[in-house]
């Protein structure tokens, strides 16, 4: 098999007294997500979409809130790690599509950087990495502004094992 694909839905709620940390960048925009690590809603939505990808669970079970490790932790571990126990089964990432739902703060100044950065952690060039932001139109939770959800779906792709670089 070379292909496998997963997605990962995530959802916080705001918390004012919080930074908003999307794909580990720290914006100047608020307000911040509740949550027990930094809350980081889109690098929880890939994180799941790549455990998906590999039938490994789900976020909770590998890192779960009640562990005061992840207390306040920057989410990117949990990418890091689900990109490894992808690797071992003999996966990359070929390409990841991002959107995140939200009525505040205004993402699109942000959009490019925020898909720089997560190009970044999935160690990709950025035209394998979709960033998109939308609102919900002022209907529901989310049009309420009561927080964001992100939406992503991950394409792996079996590594080439040809002159036997990767163990
Ligand atoms: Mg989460």
């Amino acid at each position: 098999m070379t292909y496998r694909i997963g997605q990962g839905i995530d959802i916080h709620r705001f918390d004012a007294g919080r930074p908003l940390v999307l794909c580990g960048v720290h914006l100047d925009a608020g307000p911040g997500l509740a949550g027990h690590s930094d809350a980081d809603v889109v690098l929880h939505a890939v994180t799941d979409a790549i455990l998906g990808a590999i039938g490994a669970g789900d976020i909770g079970e590998h890192f779960p809130p009640s562990d005061p490790r992840w207390k306040d932790a920057a989410s990117r571990a949990f990418v890091d790690r689900a990109l490894e126990l992808a690797r071992e089964q003999g996966f990359a990432i070929a390409n990841c599509d991002v959107t995140i739902l939200g009525e505040r703060p205004r993402l699109a100044p942000y959009k490019t950087a925020l898909q720089t950065a997560l190009a970044a952690i999935l160690g990709v060039d950025r035209n394998r990495v979709g960033l998109k932001a939308t609102t919900a139109e002022r209907m529901g939770w989310i049009g309420r502004g009561e927080g964001l959800a992100a939406l992503a779906i991950v394409l792996l792709e079996a590594i080439s094992t040809e002159g036997g670089a990767r163990g």
